[in-house]
């Protein structure tokens, strides 16, 4: 067997792989046809003809509407701007607590502080890496207003416990789908499973058109809020809503006839990036499931999974090589797929959220401890343990790779899964030779990005 590539050996291989391409014809003549109609947003930001937007934004809603069944679409400036609409829309108010796990992008936990909403962390799952509803339902308050499910990476959350939970205290439940459109949940479409949810649009997500993002939900009331929000609501509230809503008033978060275009043009992609991951994620699942120490994701029947990236638990104990060296030596082997995330495997996902300062130290909204001074009587606390499962996630456990996509083939995977091998059949003696190398640290998909990206 051939010497590992990190002790100097030939590496598994060297042909560079393909970079993801997402912009083709279609959305360059839907672009065109903006320009060409010089109406690059439409929206009006009074009530009246313009104010739900133009015809492309009106379109790509339907589109989005039809395909899932969703009943009301909203498309919005990014799904950031789109989770502080969904916090408004379901009028949580200051000092309302809103649960949330940790381990995921920080804005499906800041968001809701915009209105004063109070982050409060619960546990994942290790087998979904999604929110524990056990620990979900631990975590809830006289107080809690909501709570924010990510179905992380790509994988489905576990709906109906967490639902249960929530219907039973009151609780709205808002998804957070950004990693997974098109993802179904024992046979439901994620989005409309809790009260609100919706997808991004960003650079990085399985479709795009630069930033964006899309609301969903099958309320009319959170529907109409969401339309009032998005586009200067005050000007268009009428007398008699005046009362309906508890935060009426509203923002610019319009998306333009340009992006929506695009988006149309990407939403027709949607279904073939999804079965090409998934056929490229069985593939990968098939060649690994049988190595003692890694520990594969799967999903029930019905439900669907949209490899955002392909996740992977590894047990260095198990497999002989601490987890950094595992990612360095699996690295060794390959090229760096071209794009941002230029790894392929990277380690740990994101810090658990509330180890970061904005929580360690209090300091959101203005100098006085806001929004967590909104109930001065509690003592709101982010501490190292409050989750440990994120926090062993983070510091020991996961190892993602983005090689599960398009334009890969099959035989990339075997390429990677023969590098994985390798470096597993070679643990001893890389943990040997090459343990000076060995820093330990975390090395995250962003950070693997700002390392080695040349976009
Ligand atoms: C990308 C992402 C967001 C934010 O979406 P933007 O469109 O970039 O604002 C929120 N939550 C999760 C889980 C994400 O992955």
């Amino acid at each position: 067997m051939s010497r590992p590539a990190i002790l100097g050996g030939e590496p598994v291989r060297s042909a560079p792989f393909l970079p993801r391409k997402t912009m083709g014809e279609a959305e360059k003549r839907a672009a065109m046809e903006v320009l060409d109609s010089d109406v690059l947003s439409a929206f009006l930001g009074s009530s009246g003809k313009f104010f739900l937007g133009g015809e492309k934004v009106r379109a790509f809603e339907d589109a989005w509407k039809e395909r899932y069944g969703f009943k009301h679409c909203i498309t919005v400036n990014s799904w950031t701007t789109g989770l502080m609409v969904a916090f408004g829309a379901l009028g949580v108010e200051p000092g309302d607590e809103v649960i949330c796990p940790p381990y995921t992008m920080s804005a499906s936990a800041t968001a809701a502080m915009f209105y004063g909403g109070v982050p409060i962390f619960a546990d994942i799952e290790a087998s979904t890496l999604c929110l524990d509803p056990e620990d979900f339902e631990a975590k809830i308050t006289p107080r809690t207003k909501a709570v924010v499910v990510v179905h992380l990476l790509g994988r489905p959350a576990s709906m109906d416990p967490i639902c249960a939970i929530a219907k039973r205290h009151g609780i709205a439940v808002v998804e957070d789908a950004a990693q997974a459109p098109g993802v179904f949940y024992r046979g439901r479409p994620v989005g409309t499973i809790g009260e609100v949810g919706g997808f991004s649009l960003n650079f990085h997500k399985h479709i795009h058109c630069g930033e964006g993002g899309v609301i969903v939900s099958d309320d009319d009331a959170i529907a109409r809020a969401s339309q009032l929000i998005r586009n200067h609501g005050e000007n268009a509230l009428s007398e008699e809503e005046i009362g309906h809503f508890a935060n009426p008033i509203g923002s610019n978060y319009r998306l333009t006839e340009l992006q929506a275009a695009i988006g149309i043009a990407q939403l027709g992609r949607l279904e073939g990036y999804l079965s090409t991951r998934q056929h490229l994620a069985e593939h990968l699942t098939r060649r690994l499931e049988q190595r003692p120490g890694l520990t594969l994701q799967s999903v029930e029947p019905g439900s669907t999974h949209a490899y955002d990236v392909y996740p992977i638990r590894y047990d260095a104990e198990t497999c002989g090589l601490s987890r950094s060296m595992f990612v360095r030596a699996v690295a060794a082997e390959l090229p760096s797929p071209k794009g941002f995330e230029s790894m392929p495997l990277a380690a740990g996902y994101v810090k658990p959220l509330y180890l970061n300062p904005v929580y360690q130290n209090k300091r959101a909204l203005g100098r006085g401890g806001y929004p967590w001074a909104f109930n001065p009587d509690i003592e709101y606390t982010y501490s190292a343990g409050d989750c440990p499962v994120a926090e062993r996630m983070y510091e020991e456990e996961l190892v993602l790779s983005p090689l599960v996509r398009e334009p890969h083939t099959t035989s990339d995977i075997d390429d990677f899964a023969d590098a994985i091998e390798k470096v597993l059949d070679n643990a001893a003696l890389i943990a040997k030779e090459a343990s000076h190398l060995d820093d330990g640290q975390v090395l995250t998909p962003v950070d693997a990005a700002n390392a080695t990206n040349t976009t």
